[in-house]
């Protein structure tokens, strides 16, 4: 595979119509309706309330959008936000793998005639595929390193202009696990799923490791 790098997306970067509402769905999915609507107002996307972006890959919406979200739900739900984000994560899966095939990248695996350890690997690459397919300046890499799963994204929209101490992409994370469980039919709980890199502390990608626990 080509040496992967840092991509400088520029501010206003343009992001696609169907990721931002399988973020929606979820968020709805979690917070209820009236949940969904605070934290579009907290984070100054009231233009969605009622009027979600429709399901397809025209690139309508912004990359920084995407990423305000995040830090709304985290600012609006305080210390339980990097679980409420996970759960989130999990339900925006979910949401894909039923309405949004094409951008999941999972139809074409036959998951059942692979080994485990492949079938989590297959089901990495598959989403690696669907954003990379769906989202031209996607650059995400897939690793297999001493047993553990290696995802990194050099082009992260969860955390796109934010800037912290910690990393913050805790969405991704669930939806990580939820590949997991897709992969195995396990309790995510039977994964660990670590952001060991993250673009909004300074590094060049936001890096996940994949364990079993
Ligand atoms: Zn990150």
């Amino acid at each position: 595979m080509a040496e992967l790098h840092k991509v400088n997306l520029p501010e206003d970067a343009p992001y696609v119509n169907a990721m931002l509402l399988q973020l929606l769905k979820g968020i709805e999915e979690v917070m209820g309706t009236h949940g969904l609507n605070a934290v579009l107002r907290l984070s100054g996307l009231e233009r969605y309330v009622d009027n979600p972006p429709p399901n397809n890959l025209e690139f309508g919406v912004l990359a920084r959008e995407y990423a305000a979200l995040n830090e709304a739900i985290e600012q609006f739900t305080g210390r339980a936000g990097k679980g409420m984000l996970q759960r989130i994560g999990r339900s925006s899966f979910r949401w894909g793998v039923k309405e949004q095939s094409a951008v999941m990248g999972l139809a074409g695996i036959a998951l059942k005639v692979l080994p485990v350890q492949l079938r989590k690997r297959a089901v990495l690459l598959g989403v690696r595929k669907g954003i990379m397919d769906t989202v031209n300046y996607a650059s995400i890499d897939v690793q297999e390193e001493n047993g553990v799963l290696v995802f990194t994204d050099y082009a992260c929209v969860s955390c796109h202009t934010r800037h912290s101490e910690q990393p913050v992409c805790h969405l991704y994370v669930g939806s990580l696990q939820e590949a997991m469980t897709y992969a195995t039919g396990k309790d995510f709980k039977a994964f660990d799923v670590l952001e060991t890199h993250c673009l909004a502390r300074g590094d060049d990608f936001c890096r996940f490791e994949i364990r079993d626990h």
